[in-house]
C-alpha cells in the first residue's frame, strides 16, 4: 500500500475542445421519486447547472454545443417535470481565428421545487458519453400536491437533514484486529460508531445511519450501497487495526486516492451502467451558488475533495482528544471509500497492537471522547461546506460586539457553544472584537 500527501486539487477547465460539441439526443426516465434526463453527446462537455425559482426550473448551460434534434417532450406520468426548452446563444469570441461560440441553454421546468444531481459519463458498450441530470423533489414525496407558494423563501421545513453513514469496521466471522488479552476491532468500532450515531442523532440539522449495528458482517461494496441508499451525504468508516509495528500508535484519517479513485470509477461506471438503482453523480448544485464545471476525467474530484475537507477536520477534532499518527490525512485505496458520489472517509481511532491505543479504546470513556471528536469534525466539515436545503445553509453572521462573550452569543443565537466553535473553527473561547462570526442555522427537529 502506498500513500501520499494530500493536495486539495483546485479544478480548472483545461483543454477545452475547439468544435463544438453535439447533443445528439435527450431522454428522460421518470421514475417515483425522481426523474432522469440523459443528453447523449460526442464528447465530454463543460456545463454549468442551477436552479430558478418562480417558476421552478433547473437550467444546464453547456458550453460550446449545439442541439442536434428538436427536445422531446416531457413523458406522460412524469411528475416533476413539465416541459423542456432549450435555446442556442451565440457570443462574439475575439480569438486567434476569430469567430463566433455557440453555447446551449436547456431548461427543465419543473412542477415543484426541485434538486439536481449531475455527472458525466463516459461511452460503454451501448451508448457513448452522456451528461445525466437526475432531478430530485425537495420536499421529498414527488407526486405530492405542488407546492404551496411559501411566504418566506427560506422555510425551516423544507429544510432537510444532513445525512451520515456511521460504519463500523468488520463483524461477524471478521473481528479485525484482535489482542493478546482479547480485545476485538469489531466490538471497539461498533461501540464507537453507535455512540457517534447518538451524538449525530441529538445534533440539530443532522441524522445518522448505522451501515452496521450489530455482529455480523456486511461486504465492503454493500457498506456503500446502504449508505447510498440511506442518502447519506458523507461516509465514515470507523477502525483500529493492528500494525505490525506494535509501537505505532494514535490515530489518522484516510482518504481515497486518485489511483484507487480512477480505476475504481471505470469500474463502476461499466458494471453500474444499467443499474437502476445508481443514482450517483458528483452534485454541483451544492456548492454555494457557484456555478461549477466539470470535465469528464476529474468526475471524482469534487468528493474526492470534499472527502479531503471532512477528513481534514475529523483528523484536526480527534488530535484533541488523542495524540494523531499524521498530522495530514492520507490517501489509500481502501474499497470502501470508493463511492464516486458520496465523500468517503476511513478514520483509525487508533491501533489495537499498541497496549497503550488498545486499553484507551476500549474503555468506554474514551469510546464517547472519540466519538464527540469525530462528531466535531463532521459539524465542522457541513458548516463550512454547507449542502443547499439543508439547516447549514441558512447560517447567519455576527459580528462580535465589545465585551460579548462566545456563550452569550451561543444563547442569542439559540445554537450550542460546540456548533459556534466548530463553524468559525474556533478552539478556545478567546474571541476578537469586530470579528465576524459565522452562525449555524437552527433547525426545528
Ligand atoms: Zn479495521
Amino acid at each position: 500500500m502506498w500513500f501520499l500527501a494530500i493536495g486539495l486539487a483546485c479544478l480548472t477547465a483545461t483543454s477545452v475542445p475547439l468544435a463544438a460539441a453535439e447533443i445528439k439526443n435527450i431522454r428522460t426516465w421518470p421514475a417515483p421519486d425522481h426523474t432522469r434526463v440523459v443528453f447523449d453527446i460526442d464528447r465530454p462537455v463543460e456545463y454549468a447547472l442551477f436552479v430558478l425559482r418562480d417558476p421552478d426550473r433547473v437550467v444546464v448551460d453547456l458550453r460550446e454545443t449545439k442541439l442536434l434534434k428538436r427536445v422531446p417532450r416531457v413523458r406522460p406520468g412524469d411528475r416533476l417535470l413539465v416541459r423542456i426548452r432549450a435555446a442556442q446563444r451565440t457570443r462574439a469570441e475575439k480569438r486567434a481565428r476569430g469567430g463566433t461560440r455557440s453555447d446551449l441553454r436547456v431548461v427543465l421546468d419543473s412542477k415543484q421545487r426541485v434538486r439536481p444531481k449531475s455527472f458525466l459519463l463516459k461511452p460503454n458498450s451501448k451508448y457513448g458519453h452522456r451528461l445525466v441530470v437526475d432531478v430530485y423533489p425537495v420536499d421529498g414525496g414527488a407526486g405530492e400536491k405542488p407546492a404551496r407558494k411559501r411566504v418566506a423563501a427560506d422555510d425551516p421545513k423544507d429544510r432537510r437533514k444532513v445525512v451520515v453513514a456511521v460504519d463500523a469496521g468488520h463483524g461477524g466471522e471478521d473481528p479485525g484486529a484482535v489482542t493478546r488479552s482479547g480485545i476485538r476491532e469489531k466490538d471497539v468500532v461498533l461501540a464507537i460508531a453507535r455512540a457517534l450515531k447518538r451524538r449525530i442523532d441529538r445534533t440539530p440539522g443532522m441524522r445518522a445511519v448505522l451501515v452496521r449495528d450489530g455482529d455480523y458482517y456486511v461486504g465492503l461494496r454493500r457498506r456503500t450501497e446502504i449508505a447510498r441508499r440511506q442518502g447519506a451525504d458523507l461516509f465514515v468508516s470507523i477502525h483500529a487495526d493492528s500494525f505490525r509495528d506494535p509501537r505505532v500508535s494514535g490515530s489518522s484519517v484516510y482518504v481515497l486516492s486518485r489511483r484507487g479513485a480512477s480505476s475504481e470509477a471505470a469500474r463502476w461506471l461499466a458494471q453500474q451502467e444499467n443499474a437502476a438503482d445508481f443514482v450517483g453523480g458528483v452534485s454541483i448544485d451544492d456548492k454555494d451558488g457557484l456555478l461549477a464545471s466539470v470535465l469528464v476525467d476529474l468526475q471524482q474530484t469534487a468528493t474526492l475533495s470534499a472527502s479531503a475537507e471532512a477528513g481534514g477536520q475529523v483528523l484536526k477534532s480527534l488530535r484533541r482528544v488523542a495524540r494523531s499518527r499524521k498530522r495530514r490525512i492520507e490517501q489509500a485505496g481502501f474499497l470502501v471509500l470508493k463511492s464516486p458520489d458520496i465523500p468517503s472517509i476511513l478514520i483509525e481511532t487508533g491501533f489495537l497492537t499498541n497496549p497503550a491505543d488498545a486499553k484507551r479504546l476500549s474503555n468506554p470513556k474514551h469510546q464517547e471522547k472519540v466519538a464527540q471528536a469525530i462528531l466535531n469534525g463532521i459539524v465542522g466539515y457541513f458548516e463550512r461546506n454547507p449542502l443547499a436545503g439543508t439547516t447549514f445553509a441558512a447560517a447567519r453572521r455576527h459580528t462580535i460586539a465589545r465585551g460579548e462573550t462566545l456563550s452569550e452569543i451561543a444563547v442569542k443565537y439559540r445554537v450550542s457553544v460546540e456548533r459556534l466553535r466548530a463553524a468559525n473553527r474556533i478552539s478556545g473561547s478567546v474571541i476578537r472584537v469586530g470579528d465576524v462570526l459565522r452562525i449555524p442555522g437552527r433547525s426545528d427537529g
